[in-house]
């Protein structure tokens, strides 16, 4: 198997054992990005240089004997998290020239961890999207059919991934992202509950429903990462002192017979690809014979869920761009030549301004939000939601966790849907209800479909939803079913 073919606890051992140095693995993936991307379009800057000098560092602290499963390990970062000095642009053209003077909490204590930052990749311009043709840059290719998306809107994170550019990928889920990449891709993507990993450093898209979130090729991987960044931080008053479980430990304990998995009903409806459909029926069916139990469940505000999420996010993207006045943002260096310059490349660029989605929702949230409209929008869709997060409340009275597809189709073709927003946010209708609780979600490989306008098989997801807090349930069935079926370790053709 090559350097960069390994999962985390794979490289993990190898570096531990001496079979390989940091430096060796983070050269083999820098040297695969460079015969890939052309095609693949996973990256907007690559960190070379800094990625070397972060492996020499790992490599000594691993001849010191120092332990953490992130030691040495390489990862890239979605653009749209704070690094320090590194170019972060949100795929925008407004964000074109903004270097960070800080990091985000996830990257300091990643750093800290000694994990080796690859470079920063692609998503839709401030996240906005579901297929990352909404980059003010480029499209970013599915490593599994390159005529079509990878997802989104941190596609880059899970094109990256799967085509082995990267061990994992961090990038945020506010209504979907992570997961409906990794369902895209043929990876485990986590999106933890609302408050476990500090948001702190990230380029704000809805503040009420923006989370961090870990993609990666296994189920432990992504519980791997998840124990180094979660947890309080004072500078996220949304974080809760709560604490982080030992998820790798858990998820040793591979007995689920005491779990009641919820099947609802509104998930499994006409909208669905009949072969998705069958395909998760069939996972389902899987987890029931390691030992769970199904329990069909209803969450009756299903169907309102894509429309409420679809107008509290404009209306806090609106707030939430107003910042990006190009007066702040963009250029540091105050009255220097260098500061001139930049100034001179800044305006140039905001020129271009945002994108059409940017500007359409900020328009769609502005209009939300003004007087004589408020209450007919914004107030009714918070009130919907209220109903939503009380619909789960009362499933999980009767179950630990809820199952249902990732997405109702597989990865769609470049161009498909970009023309036309509303067809593009209904491949958000499995998604976008969890994120409105603030609940936690993994979404797991579970098979292949050949789709009807394509040759090649496509992968497809499933959504094991926990209650607030509890990653841990839902990485333990995961986990289970994972190891119990083959379909994480396919992988695409080079
Ligand atoms: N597709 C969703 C949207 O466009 C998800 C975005 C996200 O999670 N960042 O809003």
């Amino acid at each position: 198997m090559k350097l960069n073919e390994l999962n985390i606890t794979q490289a993990c051992e190898g570096l531990r054992k001496k079979e390989f140095s940091a430096v060796e693995l983070t050269k083999s993936y820098l040297s695969h990005i460079k015969k890939t991307d052309h095609k693949i379009k996973s990256f907007i800057t690559v960190t070379e240089d800094e990625a070397v000098k972060q492996a020499r560092q790992a490599d000594k602290r691993i001849q010191n004997n120092e332990m953490s499963e992130l030691l040495g390990i390489p990862c890239s970062i979605k653009d749209i998290i704070n690094t320090k000095g590194v170019l972060t642009t949100a795929a925008s053209n407004i964000l074109k020239n903004y270097v960070p003077v800080y990091d985000a909490t996830l990257i300091s204590r990643l750093k800290k961890e000694g994990t080796v930052m690859l470079g920063k990749v692609n998503c839709d311009a401030f996240a906005h999207g579901a297929s990352t043709e909404n980059s003010d840059y480029f499209t970013s290719h599915n490593p599994w059919d390159l005529e079509r998306v990878p997802g989104g809107s941190s596609g880059g994170s899970a094109s990256a991934v799967a085509a082995n550019q990267c061990l994992y990928s961090i990038g945020t889920d506010t209504g979907g992202s992570i997961r409906q990449p990794a369902a895209f891709c043929n990876l485990v993507g986590l999106k933890p509950t609302y408050g476990r990993i500090s948001r702190y450093g990230l380029i704000s898209m809805t503040s009420s429903t923006d989370c961090p979130s870990i993609i990666a090729k296994r189920v432990v991987d992504v519980a791997i990462v998840l124990e180094k960044i979660a947890g309080l931080d004072q500078k996220d008053s949304t974080t809760i002192n709560k604490k982080v479980d030992d998820y790798q430990e858990y998820l040793k304990d591979e007995n689920i017979k005491d779990l009641k998995v919820g099947m609802p009903s509104e998930y499994f409806l006409n909208e669905l690809n009949v072969e998705i459909k069958e395909a998760v029926e069939k996972a389902i069916k899987k987890i029931e014979s390691l030992g769970a139990t199904i329990v069909p469940i209803s969450l009756p505000h299903t169907k309102y869920a894509v429309p409420t999420y679809y107008i509290i996010t404009p209306c806090e993207v609106s707030s939430n761009l107003a910042r990006f006045d190009g007066i702040r943002y963009g250029y540091s260096a105050n009255g220097t030549e260098e500061a001139k310059n930049l100034l001179d490349v800044y305006t140039k660029s905001r020129g271009k301004g945002f994108g059409n989605e940017a500007k359409r929702r900020i328009m769609l949230g502005t209009y939300a939000l003004s007087s004589g409209y408020y209450e007919a929008y914004y107030l009714k869709a918070q009130k919907v939601r209220a109903l939503i997060i009380k619909d789960f409340k009362d499933a999980f009275e009767k179950v630990d966790l809820i199952i249902s597809p990732t997405t109702p189709n597989v990865a769609f073709k470049i161009g498909q849907h970009s023309g036309n927003p509303l067809e593009m946010y209904m491949e958000d209708i499995f998604l976008s209800a969890v994120s409105l609780a603030g609940l936690p979600a993994v979404s797991v490989p579970c098979g292949f479909v050949k789709p009807s306008d394509g040759e090649k098989e496509m992968p497809v997801g499933m959504q094991l939803i926990g209650k607030s807090f509890d990653e841990k349930t839902i990485l333990k069935v995961a986990n289970v079913y994972e190891k119990n079926t083959d379909w994480t370790n396919q992988k695409p053709k080079d």
